[in-house]
Order: C-alpha cells, then sequence, then structure tokens
C-alpha cells in the first residue's frame, strides 16, 4: 500500500496508519526524525488530546507524551476526572522537528505547510477514534484541526465545533507550563489548564 503517493486510500486500523505514517515523506520533517511518533490510546476513546510534535524524548521513544510535558498532562487528566483509559493522545505533526545547537537537539515550532502536510494524518485518526471531543494543546494542534491561525486566549474555555460536528476545546500545550519561572505564576496556569480539561469533560 503507498498511501503517501495516494492519499485517498483508505486506513482501516491505527495499526495501518501507524504503517502509513512511518512511511510518509510529505514534507521533509522524516529526514532528521528517529522516527514517526503515532498517535496512542484506546481506538474508542472519548477525547482526543492534540499537541504539537514529539519532542526529543518522544522522537527516540517512538511514542508521544513521554517526557516532562507529559507527565504534567498526565497529573493535569487526572486532575480533571479524565482517565487515562478515556483518552488518545497525538500530535498535529508526526515527525520531531528540530535544530542542532551543539550536540542538543532543540525544538523548532512546525510551520503551517508542514501542519497542513501532516494533517491529513489526524484526520484519519480522527475518523478511525471517532472521540466525542478533541483538545487542541497549544497554537500549532489548534492551527491544524480549525484550519485557521488562532490565539489561545481567545477560544480556551469554551466548547467550538470542528466541521463534522465534533466539539473541540482548546487550550495551551502542558510544556507552555514548563517554561513559567515563577512558582505562583505556574500554579495558577497549571489550574487554568485543568480548569480547560474539566470543561471538555463535559463532552462525555
Ligand atoms: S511530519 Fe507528517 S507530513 Fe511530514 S513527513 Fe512526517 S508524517 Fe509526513
Amino acid at each position: 500500500m503507498n498511501i503517501d503517493a495516494n492519499p485517498n486510500l483508505p486506513v482501516t486500523s491505527l495499526r495501518q496508519l501507524a504503517e502509513a505514517e512511518a512511511a510518509c515523506r510529505r514534507c521533509p520533517l522524516y529526514r532528521d526524525a528517529t522516527q514517526a511518533v503515532p498517535g496512542e490510546g484506546p481506538k474508542r476513546a472519548t477525547f482526543m488530546l492534540v499537541g504539537e510534535q514529539p519532542g526529543d524524548k518522544e522522537d527516540l521513544a517512538g511514542k508521544p507524551f513521554v517526557g516532562p510535558a507529559g507527565r504534567i498532562l498526565d497529573q493535569a487528566l487526572h486532575d480533571a476526572g479524565i482517565a487515562r483509559r478515556e483518552a488518545y493522545v497525538t500530535n498535529a505533526v508526526k515527525h520531531f522537528k528540530h535544530e542542532m545547537r551543539g550536540k542538543r537537539r532543540l525544538h523548532k515550532r512546525p510551520s503551517n505547510y508542514e501542519i497542513e502536510r501532516c494533517k491529513i494524518w489526524l484526520e484519519r485518526e480522527r475518523e478511525l477514534v471517532k472521540p466525542a471531543a478533541v483538545i487542541a494543546l497549544g497554537v500549532t494542534a489548534a492551527r491544524s484541526l480549525t484550519g485557521k491561525t488562532v490565539t489561545i486566549g481567545k477560544l480556551r474555555g469554551k466548547p467550538l465545533a470542528l466541521a463534522d460536528g465534533t466539539r473541540l476545546f482548546v487550550t495551551v500545550h502542558p510544556s507552555a507550563l514548563l517554561r513559567i519561572e515563577d512558582a505562583a505564576d505556574k500554579h495558577a496556569a497549571y489550574r487554568q489548564f485543568v480548569a480547560d480539561l474539566k470543561s471538555a469533560a463535559t463532552a462525555r
């Protein structure tokens, strides 16, 4: 099956989807990444959480949200009353975009072109998982899902609808919380993040 040559070919399972993503050459990001990182979670999850792209640890592990941002996300889901078994986690872009700084691989935000090229895989994931609600974590995910450049502050906390009627909630990416140095600010941002997830939990 060469779905990359013909993206209209059907993908009927998450396993098939992961194989198609691994073989994808639709944008240049595959060249410098270790591997494509497919989504993970139950096939019929109630919630689909969409991040930006795999980070350094995710790229090496081949799994989404295994680094520090993933640990915050797990805690926040717990605090929001969303069980891990209800949540399918994935990214808008499946390969790790970065630049070398010495021996370190520093994250680079995907371009709109890369987001658009990778969107096909997120759409296939949504078709397969059929979540009751999609939660966009950060601007890249929101850009992919809405097709527009958006401001998180304007959209967070209120339910939106995707073209197929699926409810969409927008909040920050958990890595944004990691970058806040002031402890009080970080705590407030975390509480807001949990509140956003609680709003999404009403979509059950
Ligand atoms: S980032 Fe997405 S579109 Fe680009 S090569 Fe990887 S899977 Fe394909």
